[in-house]
This record gives C-alpha cells, sequence and structure tokens, in this order.
C-alpha cells in the first residue's frame, strides 16, 4: 500500500531520529520522535518497511561486519486468545489437524543478539545485531564469555546464533561492583559486550539457539549445539495446543521467576525445519515461529508531573513523569505527552489515570486517558532559558535566542546528520556551559586545548573528534541543508530546494510563491519552508564563514537521479547515497515525479516506494544494473570505502555443516 508523500517525510525523519536514540544520544530527535510517532505509526499501513525495522546502526569503534544470515525479527503475541489464533493458523496453512504436527518451546531470553562464527573450528568473529544486516564484530570481549567455545572439536566453518546475558546473581555482583550504574541485567550485558576495556565480560553467558546445521528439527539442533560444547537454550517439546498453553501458563505463572537469568516470554516454533520453510518469511518475521510475551507493550499509571523539553527548533514538548511501572520488563517513570493540544484535549492533568505504550525499544508514550486530573496550566516561559514562549494551537515555541536547550538540540542534530562522534549531549552541555559552544559556528574554532581538564574525555575521544570535523570542513548543499535541521524542512525537501535553486544564497531568498510553483512542493506548506529558512538563515551564514560547500560533481551519473529501497548487498544506503554524488546523480530519499531510477534488489516487492515508482513510471533497476551502469569506478570506491570504514561487504559462506 502507497502512502502519502508527506507521511513518506515523515518517516524519513523518523528514522533518523530512531538511530539517534538507539546511539544513546539523548538528542532533540527523541523529542521530535515522540511527537511524530502517535500520529505516524497508527497511519502507516501494516505492511509498511518502517514497521519492520529493527534495531540500529552501530556507532562506536568496534569494526562492522555483515552478518551471515539476515537477523530478523520475531512476530509477537502476549494473550492465550492470540496464541490459540497463531497455532490454529498454522494449522489452516499447513492443512493439518491438532496432534499432527510438532511444535517446541524454548526460553526467551532477555538478552543482546550474537552471531558467532568459525573458521575451521576456530571462532574469528563474534557480531552483535546493530541494524541487522551489519553489526559490530566484539570478538575481544566474547571470547570471554561462558559457553562460548573459541575452539570446538570439529574443524569446520559453523555459524552460531543466540543470545548474551547475565544471570541475575551475575548481574547484583556486577552492580555492586560498579556502583549500580546500569538499569536491568539486559542493558548490563548489552553495554558490557561492547566496552572497550573488556571488564565484566567473563560474566556474560552466551546462550545459543540456532547453527547451520542440516538436520530436519529445531530438537536436533539443540542436540548438536550440546555436543560441540555450547549451552544450547533450554527447549521442550510440545505436541498439542493444550500442551503449549500449558507450557505458557506454568511460565509466565510460576517457572520464571525462578530461572537464573531474565526471560519474557517464551518462542514458540514448529519443530520441523522444513515445515518453518513452507511457511516461509514475511516483513523478516518468520512465520513458523512467534514470541510468546509474559507481559503486553501497554501498561496503566498515574500522571505524577508534566515537565517539558525544548528541542532545536524551538518546539517545547511536554514529558510526563509517571508513578514507576513496570512495563516488557523494564521500569518507566517518564513518558512523552506529545504536544500541549493533546494534554488540553484529553484533560491531562497532575493524577491522570494514564494509559502508557512502549513499541520495540522506542520512547514510552501516553496514549490513552482514563480519568482526568488536575487542570494543568501551560507554561508561560521557556523552561530552559525563562523567555517567553508561543502557542500556535497545538505546540508551543521558545524563538529565544541563547536558549541552552535549543542550542545544545541543534548543535547534537549537526553532529549527528554529519556522523560526528564521541561526545554526549552532556558534555555539548558542559562546553555550552563554560562558554566555548553555543553554536555549531563554534565547533570548528574549538582546540584540543578547550578539552584540558575536562573529565570523562579521553585523547582518543578529541582526537577523533577533530579528524570528524575537519572532514565536515567541505560538504554539499544538500547535506548542509539537512544537517542545518530546518524546521518543516524534511530531507526530500532539501533534495528539491537543491535541484530547484543549487546554491544556498538562491535558497535563503525563495518566496513562499516560488515554493508553491514547483512541482511536487503543492503539498508541503511553502511558507513553513520559507518561515523555517529564514529562523536559521542567519546561523547558516555563520557557518558557512568556516564550512564550504562543495561543487557539484560531474560524472557516470550526470543528470540522473536515484532512490534506494530496501537492503543492498554491497553497501549501506548512506555509502549508495555518497556513491550517487560522487558520481554526478542525485541522490533522492522518496520517489518524486521526474526521478530517474529507483534501485531496489526485491522489484517484485509491494513496498511504498516500488508501488509508486511504478505508478509514476520510474524505471526499476537491480543493485547489479546501477553497478554495471557506474562501470570500473564503482569497484575503486567501493574498495574505498572498505579501507576507510573497515565494513567488509563480502559475506563469508557458510556451507552446512553435516
Ligand atoms: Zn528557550
Amino acid at each position: 500500500m502507497s502512502i502519502s508523500k508527506e507521511l513518506q517525510e515523515k518517516v524519513d525523519l523518523l528514522e533518523k531520529y530512531d538511530n539517534a536514540y538507539y546511539n544513546g544520544t539523548e538528542l532533540i530527535d527523541d523529542t521530535s520522535y515522540d511527537l511524530f510517532k502517535d500520529s505516524i505509526l497508527r497511519q502507516l499501513p501494516p505492511d509498511h518497511a518502517f514497521l519492520s525495522k529493527v534495531g540500529h546502526i552501530p556507532t562506536s569503534s568496534w569494526s562492522k561486519e555483515g552478518h551471515t544470515i539476515f537477523m530478523g525479527s520475531q512476530n509477537k503475541v502476549s494473550t492465550e486468545e492470540d496464541i490459540k489464533e497463531w497455532v490454529n493458523n498454522i494449522y489452516k496453512e499447513l492443512k493439518v489437524k491438532d496432534g499432527d504436527i510438532e511444535f517446541i518451546l524454548q526460553h526467551k531470553v532477555d538478552g543482546f543478539s550474537l552471531e558467532s562464527k568459525y573458521d575451521k573450528g576456530i571462532i574469528s568473529k563474534s557480531v552483535t545485531r546493530g541494524n541487522s544486516l551489519i553489526g559490530e564484530n566484539i570478538l575481544d570481549n566474547a571470547k570471554m564469555f561462558r559457553y562460548l567455545p573459541n575452539i570446538l572439536k570439529i574443524k569446520k566453518d559453523v555459524v552460531t546464533r543466540g543470545e548474551g546475558v547475565l544471570t541475575k546473581e551475575d548481574f547484583n555482583t556486577i552492580q555492586k561492583k560498579s556502583g549500580d550504574i546500569y538499569k536491568n541485567a539486559r542493558s548490563a550485558a548489552s553495554g558490557i559486550s561492547r566496552r572497550y576495556d573488556g571488564s565484566y565480560s567473563k560474566y556474560i553467558r552466551y546462550i545459543t539457539y540456532d547453527i547451520n546445521a542440516s538436520v530436519k528439527t529445531e530438537l536436533k539442533k539443540i542436540e548438536v549445539l550440546d555436543e560441540l560444547g555450547f549451552k544450547p537454550v533450554k527447549t521442550h517439546l510440545a505436541h498439542n495446543l493444550k500442551e503449549i498453553l500449558s507450557l505458557y501458563n506454568n511460565y509466565k505463572n510460576n517457572i520464571r521467576s525462578s530461572i537464573e537469568y531474565d526471560i519474557d516470554g517464551l518462542v514458540l516454533k514448529l519443530n520441523s525445519i522444513d515445515l518453518q520453510e513452507k511457511m516461509g518469511v514475511k516483513n523478516n518475521r518468520p512465520l513458523g515461529q512467534v514470541a510468546l510475551k509474559f507481559s503486553s507493550d501497554q501498561a496503566i499509571t498515574t500522571l505524577k508531573d508534566i515537565s517539558t523539553q525544548v528541542g532545536r527548533t524551538g518546539k517545547i514538548t511536554p514529558v510526563g513523569a509517571l508513578e514507576s511501572v513496570d512495563l516488557m520488563g523494564s521500569t518507566i517513570k517518564k513518558a512523552t505527552l506529545h504536544n500541549f493540544a493533546y494534554i488540553e484535549s484529553n484533560f491531562i492533568g497532575l493524577g491522570s489515570e494514564v494509559v502508557i505504550e512502549r513499541k520495540g525499544d522506542i520512547i514510552p508514550q501516553v496514549v490513552d486517558v482514563l480519568t482526568p486530573g488536575k487542570p494543568y496550566k501551560m507554561p508561560t516561559v521557556c523552561s530552559s532559558c525563562g523567555g517567553p514562549v508561543t502557542y500556535d494551537g497545538v505546540n508551543l515555541w521558545c524563538y529565544n535566542k541563547n536558549c541552552k536547550e535549543k542550542d545544545i538540540a541543534r548543535i547534537s542534530y549537526w553532529m549527528e546528520v554529519l556522523d560526528i562522534k564521541g561526545f554526549s549531549e552532556k558534555f555539548i552541555e558542559k562546553l555550552w556551559d563554560m562558554n566555548k559552544l553555543k553554536s555549531i559556528s563554534d565547533l570548528y574554532t574549538l582546540k584540543p586545548e578547550d578539552f584540558e581538564g575536562m573529565d570523562g574525555i579521553g585523547e582518543k575521544t578529541v582526537k577523533n573528534f577533530f579528524k570528524a570535523l575537519e572532514d565536515t570542513s567541505e560538504m554539499y548543499l544538500q547535506k548542509f541543508i539537512v544537517a542545518l535541521g530546518i524546521p518543516s524542512c524534511s530531507t526530500s525537501t532539501a533534495d528539491i530546494l537543491v535541484e530547484s535553486y543549487g546554491d544556498w544564497e538562491a535558497i535563503k531568498k525563495v518566496r513562499p510563491m516560488d515554493l508553491a510553483k514547483i512541482p511536487g512542493f503543492a503539498s508541503i506548506s511553502s511558507s513553513a519552508v520559507c518561515d523555517g529558512i529564514n529562523e536559521v538563515s542567519e546561523m547558516a551564514d555563520e557557518i558557512l564563514k568556516i564550512v564550504k560547500i562543495k561543487q557539484k560533481k560531474q560524472g557516470t551519473l550526470t543528470g540522473k537521479s536515484f532512490c534506494v529501497t530496501g537492503s543492498l548487498a554491497t553497501m549501506s544506503r548512506k555509502e549508495f547515497q555518497d556513491i550517487v554524488v560522487d558520481n554526478g546523480g542525485i541522490a533522492k530519499s522518496s520517489v518524486v515525479t521526474g526521478l530517474t531510477y529507483l534501485v531496489t534488489n526485491d522489484t517484485s516487492s509491494g513496498s511504498s516506494k516500488n508501488t509508486k515508482a511504478q505508478k509514476l513510471g520510474v524505471s526499476i533497476i537491480n543493485e547489479n544494473q546501477f553497478l554495471d551502469m557506474l562501470g570500473k569506478s564503482t569497484k575503486e570506491i567501493k574498495s574505498k570505502k572498505n579501507e576507510e570504514n573497515s565494513v567488509p561487504n563480502i559475506k563469508l559462506e557458510y556451507e552446512p555443516l553435516f
């Protein structure tokens, strides 16, 4: 099902915010994400690619590695009714009746996913989930994990899948030693696995459930893993629906609490691998298995207080402080309240009973209000700078200069878009307080001496920071516009501005009536974009005194525009866009009238971009055709990129073991 251009633009932005959140930077993006989320997730058709997206883009100095097998996601159910429906649907699809086929139930271990590979029996890689295609190779730490043998009894190429987990007891020990720095066992395990110093790694246990053995059943896989010295996940066999439900309830009500590590449910799979294959995969989710969760992703709690956050555009977002509540194994104390109109129209106030929801790892949000609370008075001044605020009927805005939260959010956003890593938002705040970093242009006047004597920042981080800064001293106009974070200006709006006007001076002078004439612009509020440009124009001029705009290159792709959908085998989307631009082409983030090519490896997929491209008569080509178009130069670009990023694009092929 295709979605509107406006919605697609919002999804593109959401994706960016999403990554920032997963990477642990408390950016303005969090706020924007929350604001967008409620409306967007509900508007998206259930088969939309965004909903099947899992995980995050790894950012750290661990090297990046492709997975041998795509790390997909699982469908989830959390009630007896839903389990019955799922099983009955399997029976229907496979044309069998209750008792005819076997199922297995396994602990759904609440840890972090890890793929471990062995070359001729010797461990060679341990790759985290990452963005499900490419993760981080944490081999140095993984070698210390328990139940992850470094050498196998057989000299074969082996790939295993499992979860890294801490037992409840080990988690307590680590909390004592580290001074309670981790929120829960899961985040501790994940955090520890990626520590550069390797400390506490020896406490992590690797619980496996999959191996590249060509066997007939899941149970056999477990036997093979056991024989090879792994610790396979606890697995039960069930012969019918009654046994499945009985195991589920017994775990939920009794067994769960006595297990040495946390589980947040059970995984129900068809025991037969053939039958699993028969059921197939949809939206990266295998249909022959499902996660049986012990609790749903919603909870009811009381709103205790409302605070505000100021984003990079000056938008002020209300955040609710909640009576602590357990939701899917995490303690939730805060949730977004979207905007002030939402508070008003739902009579939300202190003491309100609210329903909160948390989907995946995104920030919890208030999705329903059960009882009104004490009337809430909207703030009359900005919580960050104390200056006056403006209410537009939906959102509250701070338009003041020298607003700390807004400044920090802008700087963080610039750094995030341009991949300048290493500093947390707290660190930017420190520099802001010291009057060393008040605006984006200040970034470029910082000197290594400015960091002397500051706690919590290493020499290496500082060095990497200056290197990354240097890399951004010149950039293409499109990137510059995106990194400015112009209010109401999405990535695709930036594409249109660049194509239509060519340079920043011209863009600055654009009037709403000019914009409205551009094809594809009609659905976007032209005056909002112009207002946004106006708002950042002074800041942009300051930056342009230091940062240079790269001239567009001429090359094989000059005069052609490209958009990508789905994943590519040899490069990330970001690399794809860089290659297009480096060869003189235009990289577009959405399918629009006039687009020359949509690049996809799944030409038959019903993705929204595919459908739209077909409707608009845009040529659809696959990755190989795209590479052919580039000819020889591709290999050079790619090998250079590999050196730079040390992302090996060649996936190792593993033969089935037996
Ligand atoms: Zn302010």
